[in-house]
């Protein structure tokens, strides 16, 4: 679709995951010069804007009104305003609002514009020491610990360093089924509020991990991004798949059948799974 004569621009504003110090200077340019500045907590945005001492007009975003209101705002793109889209941290979409609001836009031929800068996750990677070179960003675990290990078999043999955002309440538990669904040697990293005062980079196995975790209250405070490491070599990613296989069979099958017939399905080796998982 072509755009609309005299459109605005819709900016799309990383702002910090922490450190106030991180808004780029292109962003504040940006956020000053905007008609007005959708945002997921005016509140929050409220203050990093009287940090950086810029009055602004905003208007809540969120998701629970993201989808009744995002024609609105395009109509006002469409007229001539330029606008910005920021969320509580980081880079919007991302585990964020926004999607719907940029695609209405994009879909009504105004111009989207990102103005980047931090995410939890590429942070995260950047300093976990994971193969960084492909990886899987995964958002938000579940919360009931039933479909988060499904989840967790569901990636047990992905190749790629795999990322996921999880909370204070939840993270032993996430790396409890961590443990328990993938192994307890899969290197993996914890990365712990990012850029603030408490900022914890913690490497190691998973299991090593959990027992850090579980032992000192102070490693389950904060935000936190988990990062695991894709299955390795061919052999290990049988051994994944044939231990999720086994799981499943032994279900339904005497032991001995069970890890039989994983081994013969995916070729890992039998004894390695007989008992064991
Ligand atoms: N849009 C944000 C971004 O680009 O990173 C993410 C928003 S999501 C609602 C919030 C989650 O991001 C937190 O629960 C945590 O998992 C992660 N996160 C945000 N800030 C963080 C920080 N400073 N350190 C570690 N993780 C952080």
């Amino acid at each position: 679709m072509s755009t609309p004569a005299a459109a605005g621009i819709l900016y799309v504003v990383a702002t910090p995951i922490g450190n106030l110090g991180d808004l780029s200077p292109r962003a504040l340019d940006t956020l000053r010069a905007v008609a007005a500045i959708c945002a997921e907590d005016t509140r929050h945005t409220r203050q990093l804007l009287s940090h950086y001492g810029v009055d602004q007009t905003l208007i809540a975003l969120h998701e629970h009104n993201e989808a009744g209101l995002a024609d609105r705002i395009v109509a006002r793109l469409c007229a001539g305003e330029s606008l910005a889209l920021v969320s509580d941290a980081g880079t919007p979409l991302v585990s964020d609002p926004g999607f719907r609001l940029v695609a209405a836009a994009r879909a009504a031929g105004v111009k989207v514009s990102p103005i980047p800068g931090p995410s939890a996750l590429i942070a995260a990677l950047s300093v976990a020491g994971l193969p960084s070179d492909r990886f899987a960003f995964e958002g938000f675990l579940p919360a009931k610990a039933g479909a988060r290990r499904e989840r967790f078999a569901e990636l047990a043999s992905e190749p790629r360093t795999l990322l996921f955002y999880e909370s204070s309440h939840r993270i032993e538990d996430a790396l409890a089924d961590a443990v328990a669904v993938i192994g307890a040697d899969r290197p993996a990293a914890i990365a712990r509020e990012l850029t603030k005062l408490f900022e914890t980079v913690l490497s190691g196995t998973l299991g090593e991990l959990h027992a850090r975790v579980a032992a000192d209250a102070d490693q389950r405070k904060g935000e936190f991004v988990l990062l695991i490491q894709g299955v390795g070599d061919d052999a290990d990613a049988k051994l994944v798949e044939g231990r999720r296989i086994y799981a499943k069979l032994i279900e339904h099958l005497p032991p001995s059948t069970a890890a039989k017939l994983a081994a013969e399905i995916t070729g890992a080796p039998r004894k390695a799974l007989y008992g064991g998982a």
